[in-house]
């Protein structure tokens, strides 16, 4: 869990991925006795209506391709057919420093799609507004990113 990955007063001065970037130069200044070898990033996959792509940086690197390509097959595994086996979205996000700084193969899981909700002023995305509240979200997709991460986890040697 990283904090300070949006803690933004204003774009010019201040960084986007505070936690996430700290952690990377500790790791890589001050290697601890042990080293991950993979990590996979969770964000916003609480979505009610989820939609996870494979984000784009995580399929430009061959090593983060080939973790994005097992949790997928493995979402396929399970039937959890919100694990889309298609690219889309290139999001700046924490597993940039992970990959770059700490060298750690780290792919983002990241649902980015909003439905256009017509309720909502304009059409716009409801995203980074005070209309962003609790029932856009839903505990069932928690649940199935949460399973389809353990079940790669377990048959990961
Ligand atoms: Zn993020």
């Amino acid at each position: 869990m990283f904090d300070g990955e949006e803690f933004i007063f204003d774009d010019r001065r201040d960084t986007y991925f505070l936690g996430s970037e700290y952690f990377a130069r500790q790791y890589a200044q001050n290697p601890p006795a042990h080293r991950y070898e993979w990590g996979v990033l969770l964000d916003m996959v609480g979505d009610a209506q989820l939609e996870i792509y494979q984000e784009k940086y995580s399929m430009s690197w061959p090593k983060t391709r080939l973790l994005v390509q097992r949790i997928w097959k493995t979402a396929d595994r399970l039937g959890v057919k919100e694990f889309i086996p298609r690219r889309r979205y290139e999001i700046r996000d924490d597993h940039l420093p992970l990959n770059t700084t700490a060298h750690i193969p780290t792919c983002d899981i990241i649902d980015f799609g909003y439905p256009q909700d017509s309720s909502f002023d304009r059409g716009k995305s409801y995203w980074h507004t005070t209309q962003d509240t609790p029932d856009k979200c839903s505990a069932l997709s928690l649940a199935k990113v949460g399973w389809v991460v353990l079940e790669w986890l377990r048959t990961e040697k």
